[in-house]
């Protein structure tokens, strides 16, 4: 495949933020050992960076980071792109919107995702994040499209930025890498706060037109502009 030098720039930075992304995967404690997953889309181009495979997050570096095309063929980089891609493919091929996903076993979130339970809109911070309850996605076995299209399926019928599915973990987008990234970290912590509500009774459900004010603010209004 011939690229241009702009998306060949491009693509440099963005294996650069990719790998320097998943030091937040580890910082934060979202994953253990290898699993766990950070992708970009590369603007303009079918083409997406993902982590490679079985890649220990140590020896994890720009040089490392390779790219596919959207339907997760290896189009760059010397090692295997993880076993996650036909999933991060499959988002970008159907969600125009999305440039990046994480995927992490984190503990809390996938405690929910175990139980097979949304989390609950109980916090303003669920409002502003998620718009509502973050949704489980339906049991999928890795291999095909299944992942995939359950984390699509899923999305769409919500404003949540975060997917539980079903007895295996989040998946998380955003507009950019860093979002996702973001989403990822919010998912775990929301879910430890809301489990920890549990343990001592009933956590209190926010109204709709409470979630939908919160929601409307923090995505418009709310940070530097
Ligand atoms: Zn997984």
């Amino acid at each position: 495949m011939t690229l241009t030098a702009q998306a060949r720039g491009t693509i440099a930075e963005l294996k650069e933020s990719v790998a320097r992304l998943h030091s937040e995967l580890t910082r934060n404690e979202l994953v253990v050992w290898t699993s766990g997953n950070v992708s970009a889309r590369v603007p303009g181009e079918d083409l997406m960076v993902i982590k490679p495979s079985g890649v220990s997050y140590d020896d994890l570096t720009p040089d490392t980071m390779v790219v596919t095309d959207l339907h997760g063929k290896l189009v760059h980089g010397e090692l295997a792109p993880s076993s996650d891609t036909a999933a991060h493919a499959y988002v970008y091929r159907h969600l125009p919107e999305v440039g990046g996903v994480v995927h992490t076993h984190s503990t809390y979130a996938t405690a929910w995702a175990a139980r097979g339970e949304p989390i609950p809109c109980v916090l303003t911070m669920i409002a502003d994040e998620f718009g509502g309850e973050i949704p489980v996605g339906p049991f999928a076995l890795i291999g095909d499209d299944s992942i995939g299209r359950g984390i699509v399926e899923t999305l769409r019928a919500t404003r949540s930025p975060a997917v539980l599915m079903r007895n295996h973990g989040p998946f998380t987008v955003g507009a950019t890498a860093r979002d996702a990234v973001k989403a990822a970290v919010m998912v775990e912590d929301v879910a430890r706060t809301v489990h920890i509500a549990h343990q001592l009774g009933t956590p209190v459900p926010l109204s709709g037109s409470d979630v939908d004010r919160l929601h409307a603010r923090y995505q418009n209004v709310y940070g530097q502009r």
